[in-house]
């Protein structure tokens, strides 16, 4: 699914160079669920942006489903992400003044995808994150774990290859980050390929597959007995 070799990546902070991923070797095929943990400032967010093509890497190759990512244009980049991606952060990201159901839509109108085929989509993922009765409510009137599903159904509508997550239970108290992590092992088990990051052991105990970057490489790499969520 995504091959990863001799990856590295600086900062320019004006006087100095800040080398944050220096040599990074990372293989991920279909289906998996991978967790990377690493300490704040180790580079985890870095990483994973590169592997959502909202970041370039200075060195090394990445080749995402075949295709090697490499000088990509805007709108390449573009249409990759909206092809291969979708994204699940900590702030759940979601437009304030769209209902939960356009917040959905949204990546399909992206796509050109007419209207009622946006909102019947959009209901039928609300519906798998089982917050169908809220299609019509604004993000400042759910809670945390609702928002957080609104935007899981809105990162899986397209049906990307891959879910990115940047510390997704981040805000989330621990039975919220619970039914959270659970939403994401039953999207795993239908066979998505899903790649969090998390500085929570718990979290990374759910997942399949431990990453851990350290100093800019990766310290450890290891398939794990994953806790799994009833
Ligand atoms: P993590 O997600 O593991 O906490 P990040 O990938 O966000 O770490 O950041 C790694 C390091 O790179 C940190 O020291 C951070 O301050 C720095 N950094 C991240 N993004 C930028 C940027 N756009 N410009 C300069 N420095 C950055
Ligand atoms: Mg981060």
């Amino acid at each position: 699914m995504l091959s990863i070799q001799n990856l590295h990546k600086s900062y320019d902070t004006g006087k100095s160079k800040l080398h944050v991923l220096k040599g990074i070797n990372l293989e991920i095929g279909a289906g998996e669920f991978v967790s990377i943990m690493g300490s704040s400032g180790s580079g985890k967010s870095t990483l994973l942006n590169i592997i959502g093509i909202l970041d370039e890497k200075d060195s090394g190759t990445y080749t995402l489903d075949g295709i090697p990512i490499e000088d990509l244009s805007e709108v390449k980049a573009a249409e990759y992400r909206s092809r291969f991606l979708g994204f699940v952060f900590q702030s759940f990201n979601l437009i304030a003044y769209k209902t939960a159901l356009e917040n959905v839509a949204l990546p399909l109108y992206y796509q050109n995808v007419n209207r009622k085929e946006r909102n019947l989509k959009a209901m039928e993922y609300l519906e798998k994150v089982g917050l169908a009765q809220w299609a019509n409510h604004l993000p400042n009137e759910l809670s945390g774990g609702q928002k957080q599903r609104v935007a899981i159904a809105r990162a899986l509508i397209t049906d990307p290859k891959i879910i990115l997550a940047d510390e997704p239970t981040g805000a989330l108290d621990s039975n919220t980050t619970y039914d959270i992590m659970k939403l994401l092992q039953d999207i795993n088990r239908e066979g998505k390929t899903i790649i969090v990051v998390t500085h929570e052991p718990d979290v990374a105990a759910e997942t399949k597959r431990n990453v851990i970057l350290k100093d800019g490489i990766i310290e450890s790499d290891e398939y794990i007995t994953q806790r799994v969520l009833a």
